[in-house]
């Protein structure tokens, strides 16, 4: 029997994640003054961007977590090679866009079947950042597991002390939320994070988006902290322009994880890709039941 409010809250994050995605990659890549000058305020899924997407539809960052979600669900748990397979049998698809750092990882895995790269200092995108929300959900009541299945997904293709800091962190704070902590909780984790890296300091806010992790990570906290709903958070954070599905999408998870499904806004939620949100509501259970078992 699953919880309803942390059903609430997971389908808030999961779907918030593909909405921050779907309404940040028309912007992907601009500045805040193109944006400006473009669409005043850009705050509608409509598609197009560089990518010339469909409205409501979504790209990697969507597309590499309901990957690994499906990965952990065929296996009722833990498997890094399904997950490593999955991730490399989506890359073969011709997606419409992978970052380079993931390019890079599954060339590698594809070619020697290894699930961990060396270590690298051009490995610091956000890219293993963006997809972990499933491995969140499925372990929300094992912290240790949390930590393990992370790492072991991240280093797939990203292999960096601070892209793993990241991953853990913002991991941790959508736990939290969905665990029903406050706010407060998740200032913690975010000083944490600060004071073992201070280079994550997000106030006074630098105004860099890219998806160099540390752009990325102050782009959305700072989003995260300063707004009061999950439509000005997401507004606020894809605006900014740079990786903006990316910052999106996670600004989407917290946001989501922290105001509910209830408080996405309908006319983001009907637009985004059908297939997209069936499939994230039929993984949000399964995943949380996961991790009631385990
Ligand atoms: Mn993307
Ligand atoms: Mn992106």
């Amino acid at each position: 029997m699953i919880n309803e409010s942390l059903l609430d809250k997971a389908l808030g994050a999961y779907l918030g994640f593909a909405c921050g995605d779907a309404l940040g990659a028309t912007v992907e890549f601009m500045s805040p003054k193109q944006i400006q000058r473009r669409y005043g305020v850009h705050r509608d899924i409509i598609g197009g961007g560089w990518l010339a997407l469909e409205p409501g539809q979504v790209t990697d960052d969507t597309q590499m977590s309901l990957t690994l979600g499906q990965a952990i669900i065929d296996h009722r748990g833990w498997n890094p090679i399904a997950v490593a397979d999955g991730f490399l049998e989506w890359f073969e698809s011709d997606p419409p866009d992978i970052g380079n750092t993931c390019r890079r990882g599954l060339e590698r895995y594809r070619k020697t079947g290894e699930l961990l790269g060396p270590p690298r200092e051009d490995d610091a995108g956000n890219g293993a950042c963006m997809r972990n929300l499933p491995v969140v959900l499925a372990t929300i009541k094992r912290p240790d597991y949390f930590i393990e299945w992370s790492l072991q997904q991240s280093r797939i293709t990203h292999n960096h002390p601070i892209s793993d800091a990241a991953t853990l962190a913002l991991g941790c704070i959508t736990g939290q939320l969905l665990n029903g902590q406050t706010v407060d909780a998740c200032y913690r984790v975010a000083e944490n994070l600060i004071s073992e890296y201070p280079e994550f300091a997000y106030c006074p806010y630098p105004g860099e988006s890219s998806a160099y992790i540390v752009d990325t990570v102050q782009t959305v906290l700072h989003c995260f902290f300063n707004n009061e709903d999950f439509e000005s958070c997401l507004t606020a954070t894809v605006n900014q322009g740079g990786d903006a599905d990316t910052t999106g999408a996670l600004a989407g998870m917290l946001a989501g994880a922290r105001y509910g499904v209830q408080n996405i806004p309908k006319r983001w939620l009907n637009r985004l890709d059908f297939t997209v949100s069936d499939t994230i509501h039929a993984q949000t259970p399964v995943l949380i039941d996961i991790a009631q078992c385990l």
